[in-house]
């Protein structure tokens, strides 16, 4: 089958499924305080999740990133994996996921054993006290998750979301951290995708903020920009850092991804009002073919993105459900 591509001629190589909303985390820039969970029955169960991914892949996406929530919390975790690991005959090339690792010591061999090639961590601080007051929540289990993933010899990247008025003094501080660690760091700047009302342009520590405050320390080089959405630098010469700024220096013009969320609806852009509900189409029995043609309808219809309407998106979802 021919790749999916929208009309503005993105192909689209890249899906993030959403395993679950729920969290054992709070991260204020991510969900609102007391959040409502979607109904359990409403989850994608594994044979859902497997049958979507196979037909994505069948439609040339070769990387498969799984997400949440807090994928950990999902209780047949390790049979999603391979189901979507059984993919690899039929052209997936890359199985990764997101975490926040408070949980992923017990399970970090059996994750990279069944299929799981790279892991992206999310570690917003590294001081103890603002760490807490951004995800409400202790960092020493995520400090022993990363030396799990370490000790299974898993491949591993560092998130950081900076807020302003939170943990913009963590830049330094997280950088020369994962440089001592040998482990590249992106950070994030913060998006319009949280509680509804929470998120402030003003809040937003911008692409040229963070290089400013880096560059005080450290010799910092820009290299050329490729299919990633991070802006690739080089620090001291040799360490590899990433800064995703979607707000200041939005990347939709080569945008390759998709998401599917806990429930299985298609959100082609991640600041889409609305989503496809693939999910509710397989309850009603919709057959591959249907389903794909849905898919392929909606891949071309999706729009410029947030370089076209910057700002908060009025919808109910929010960052966790979507899987970000
Ligand atoms: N729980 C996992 C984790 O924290 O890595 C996976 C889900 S989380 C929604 C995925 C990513 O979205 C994390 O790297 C998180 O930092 C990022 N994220 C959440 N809310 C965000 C926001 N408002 N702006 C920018 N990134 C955000
Ligand atoms: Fe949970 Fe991840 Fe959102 Fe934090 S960023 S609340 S860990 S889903």
């Amino acid at each position: 089958m021919s790749p999916l591509i929208d009309s503005h001629g993105r192909t689209k190589r890249k899906l993030r499924i959403s395993l679950t909303d729920r969290c054992n985390f709070r991260c204020t820039y991510c969900m609102p305080e007391h959040p409502d969970w979607l109904p359990r029955k409403s989850l994608l169960e594994r044979d859902e999740i497997a049958r979507l991914a196979r037909l994505f892949v069948a439609q040339g996406i070769d990387q498969i990133r799984l997400t949440g929530g807090e994928p950990l919390l999902r209780r047949d975790l390790v049979e999603c994996i391979r189901a979507i690991d059984a993919l690899r005959e039929h052209g997936l090339r890359r199985l990764s996921m997101t975490t926040n690792a408070s949980r992923i010591a017990p399970v970090a061999a059996t994750l990279v054993a069944a299929g799981i090639d790279d892991f992206n961590v999310s570690l917003d601080a590294v001081d103890a006290a603002v760490f807490q007051r951004l995800t409400k929540r202790e960092i020493a289990p995520v400090l022993d998750g990363i030396q799990a993933l370490a000790d299974a010899g898993a491949s591993v990247k560092l998130n950081a979301v900076v807020v302003r008025g939170d943990n913009e003094g963590e830049v330094v501080p997280l950088l020369e951290w994962a440089m001592a660690r040998g482990l590249p760091l992106r950070f994030i700047e913060y998006m319009p995708l949280d509680a509804p009302g929470h998120w402030r342009r003003d809040a937003v520590v911008s692409e040229a903020e963070m290089l400013a405050a880096i560059s005080a320390r450290h010799s910092v080089e820009s290299l050329p920009r490729e299919s990633d959405p991070a802006s690739p630098y080089r620090v001291d010469g040799h360490y590899p850092l990433g800064i995703i700024s979607t707000v200041s220096h939005p990347f939709c013009a080569t945008c390759d991804r998709l998401r599917i969320t806990a429930t299985g609806e298609l959100f082609t852009c991640l600041f889409s009002p609305v989503g496809t509900p693939l999910g509710a189409r397989m309850r009603e029995g919709a057959d591959d073919e249907t389903l794909g043609a849905t898919v392929r309808r909606a891949v071309w219809l999706k729009d410029a993105g947030y370089a076209a309407r910057p700002g908060p998106v009025e919808r109910t979802i929010t960052m966790h459900a979507m899987g970000g």
